[in-house]
């Protein structure tokens, strides 16, 4: 694996691969490695020939009193549980590179990004704004054929999945299963800044989601039962919500009932730690729910050598 810092390294890493006709997926990522970043390298793995993990703590997607000084920053592991997993490229660009003096131009999504965590009480719009604005800059430097995104940031990946129909981005966009703890906790790299009692406490969201699934499971569709069933758990817990909400899960527009694809989503915050988590009920596009957590796997697909 090589990590390179410019998007002129970049671009001639990839030219030689690109030149024999292979494939390229890409993972965005902020680093702080877990293994639901190397479940996204290992299905680019599966799916292209070459892999690039983008390693960015973007400032402009953190609002004024969030965690970007204190973001968990390790490029050194990082970068060798990216190897572990095969990755070839580990581009890792300074904030100049991606924000060159002069840096003018935003690109945004409305509507997805007024609701959850883009309601102006919580994280704001702005904050889709940064993530947007970034995730485009990837797409036009790696260029990539897919790129890998985590269900455990459901909105994030229907802003990305509309920018890209929006502006005829060529990339697929992929979304992929939250992995989770043995527990049902799922992984996160602020989970670093949890105390072991407050680890407990923030169980209690995965608890919540578990909660109203088995609700649904046992007939009910109506949200007020559903939300009940999820607030009891974090009540047993002490954790009061930013949000707990019953939304489609294709536009994100309020449900009174669970009607094919559902998107329950949670925020809270548990210690210096904010946490989100969902499940979509009705079905399980984004993967297995929280009541049954799919186990970790750590090893990468032997078979794949370097390639470029
Ligand atoms: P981050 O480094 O937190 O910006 O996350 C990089 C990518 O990993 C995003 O697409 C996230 O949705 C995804 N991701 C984060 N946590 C998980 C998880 N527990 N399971 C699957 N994907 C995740």
């Amino acid at each position: 694996m090589r990590t390179v810092r410019t998007v002129a390294e970049l671009r001639s890493a990839l030219g030689a691969a690109r030149g024999a006709g292979r494939t390229v997926g890409l993972v965005p990522t902020m680093g702080g490695f877990h293994a639901g970043h190397l479940s996204l390298m290992r299905a680019a793995g599966k799916e292209n020939d070459v892999v690039v993990v983008s390693l960015f703590v973007n400032p402009a997607q953190f609002g004024p009193g969030e965690d970007l000084d204190s973001y968990p920053r390790d490029e050194a592991a990082d970068a060798a549980l990216a190897e572990a997993e095969a990755v070839d490229l580990l581009f890792a660009p300074s904030a100049d590179e991606v924000y060159p003096a002069g840096f003018s131009t935003r690109v945004t999504v409305s509507g997805l990004t007024d609701v959850l965590d883009g309601d102006p009480e919580r994280r704001g719009a702005a904050h889709f704004a940064g993530v947007t604005t970034v995730v485009a800059k990837l797409l036009n430097m790696v260029g990539p054929d897919a790129a890998y995104f985590g269900q455990k940031d459901a909105q994030q990946a229907l802003v990305i999945q509309r920018m890209a129909r929006d502006l005829d981005l060529p990339a697929r966009i992929e979304v992929r299963p939250t992995v989770r703890e043995p527990d049902g906790l799922a992984l996160s790299s602020r989970n670093a800044y949890l105390e072991p009692l407050e680890r407990e406490r923030a169980l209690s969201l995965s608890r919540a989601l578990a909660a109203a699934e088995a609700t649904v499971g046992g007939g009910e569709r109506s949200a007020g039962p559903l939300l009940a069933a999820a607030h009891a758990e974090l009540e047993r817990a002490g954790v009061e919500p930013e949000y707990l909400e019953l939304r489609s899960a294709t536009d994100l527009s309020p449900v009174e009932r669970v009607n094919g694809s559902t998107l329950l989503a949670v925020a809270a915050r548990v210690g210096r730690a904010r946490l989100i988590d969902n499940t979509v009920l009705g079905d399980h596009p984004g993967g297995k729910p929280p009541g049954d957590p799919p186990r970790q796997s750590s090893s990468g697909d032997p078979s794949r050598k370097e390639r470029i």
